[in-house]
């Protein structure tokens, strides 16, 4: 029990922890090219931001927080999703009086109590995306232009990008008048939390996760037979946009998103290659969620790209991820002496620049010839008593085993050269 990791979390071991690396560097930089900041948040928020923010008839605020009570009796939650705590920054330190758009992009762990499958955990790991400040249509399409660069970026094919538009509150209203007409008499055999949803917010049940449910739900009417002028011209300029841009995408009307915010477009990307959760990006409009936690009335469009789907998406697709490389020489030596001589050079190769290990198990010298063997180091420094006493120490490529004796007071110099 005790060395065991609750369930649905993982450990990031090393040999994971070089590829989260390669993605997080290649996210950071495809971000700086489309102008996005950087943001980070608390890991946990006020429960209330969530409950208002993500809408408390979605699956997360019903069933999937890690909520509790604090010492001094706050109701807090640890963060189930990466928009909410963006729009609570963005208001409190009032940016949107400031250069609009405000771009921001994210890195970070997220929590939800969830069933722990492949590509469902309990705590995962997004990226993100928001820009705040604006109606048109080209923030979408760009925030969409990076997903879809960014997974070519990394090596992923066979994904595709539908897009749909949830309308706005007006248009709902007659989208929702409509889907309860449709729903009635269905209504007994629908789960309970549908039932609920039913009065409440009768869309999210087009996207129950039950199979009872999403089987009563087939023909029901769509929101995009519903769109009003304005949302409609805004989904006919988002096409537009990504056809400008080259961007291939399908008009998918059944995606409506996990979260309750949502307003205009929604976006995935999703991909058949890791099964059931295939969705490894997804996002949208929330024109009105800034206002709903506080802020003044400002529109906003974002997304989130879930880190472990993109590996297994990657690892799917037969992408390599460069390994680093581990020790560029070690250091082995025989007696008390070379010990001192040696730590004086790996000491100074370190500050060089080199990567250089050296035994702390106080192995004997065979031994430290294997180890330097097992970690792949690319040269080998011996020093002896001999050598010492020729003020030299003996080089060898690993890769060659090609030896020269190269003068002690020339080695750091020597291989930082070659380093570079
Ligand atoms: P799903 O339909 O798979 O439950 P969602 O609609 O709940 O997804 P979002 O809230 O939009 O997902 O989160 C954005 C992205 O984060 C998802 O597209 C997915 O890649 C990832 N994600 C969401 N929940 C999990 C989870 N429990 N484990 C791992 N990744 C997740
Ligand atoms: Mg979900």
């Amino acid at each position: 029990m005790l060395t065991n990791a609750p369930k649905g979390t993982k450990d990031m071991m090393p040999d994971q922890a070089y590829k989260w690396h390669y993605i997080e560097e290649a996210f950071a930089e495809i971000c700086r090219i489309y102008g996005f900041q950087e943001i980070r948040t608390p890991v946990f928020e006020h429960t209330e931001l969530f409950q208002r923010g993500v809408g408390d008839t979605t699956d997360i605020v019903q069933k999937e927080m890690y909520s509790f009570q604090d010492y001094g009796k706050r109701n807090i939650t640890l963060k189930p999703e990466g928009t909410s705590p963006v729009v609570r920054a963005y208001a409190e330190h009032k940016l949107f009086a400031g250069l609009q758009p405000t771009k921001f992009y994210y890195n970070t762990p997220c929590f939800r109590y969830e069933k722990p499958q492949s590509g469902r955990l309990r705590e995962f790991h997004q990226f993100g995306i928001e820009t705040f400040g604006t109606h048109d249509m080209m923030a979408d399409a760009e925030i969409i232009a990076l997903a879809s660069d960014f997974l070519k970026q990394m090596g992923v094919t066979d994904i595709e990008l539908r897009i749909n538009s949830v309308g706005c509150p007006e248009c709902r209203k007659n989208h929702r008048a409509a889907l309860r007409e449709f729903l009635k008499p269905k209504y007994d055999e629908l789960c309970d939390t549908c039932k609920d949803r039913f009065d409440r917010n009768p869309m999210r049940i087009l996207d129950c996760k039950s199979p009872v449910c999403h089987e009563l739900v087939q023909g029901a009417p769509m929101m995009l037979d519903y769109l009003c002028d304005d949302c409609k011209d805004a989904f006919e300029q988002l096409k537009a946009n990504l056809d400008a841009m080259g961007i291939e995408y399908v008009v998918d009307p059944g995606i409506v998103r996990g979260l309750d915010y949502y307003t205009k477009t929604a976006f995935e990307f999703v991909t058949t290659k890791i099964g059931a959760q295939g969705t490894v990006c997804g996002g949208g409009r929330y024109d009105h969620l800034v206002e709903e936690i506080g802020g003044p009335e400002t529109p906003g469009v974002g997304f989130g790209l879930g880190k472990e789907r993109l590996l297994l998406t990657m690892e799917a697709c037969g992408v390599e991820i460069p390994e680093p490389v581990g020790a560029d020489v070690f250091i082995a030596v025989m007696g008390d002496s070379a010990k001192a001589a040696g730590l004086k050079m790996m000491h100074e190769l370190r500050q060089a620049g080199v990567a250089v290990q050296m035994d702390i198990m106080g192995r004997k010298i065979k031994n430290q010839f294997k180890y330097a063997d097992r970690i792949q180091a690319k040269k080998t420094i011996v020093i002896g008593d001999d050598e010492l006493a020729n003020n030299s120490v003996q080089l060898k490529d690993m890769a060659t085993s090609e030896q020269t004796m190269v003068p002690l007071d020339r080695i750091v110099e020597m291989l930082t050269e070659q380093e570079k």
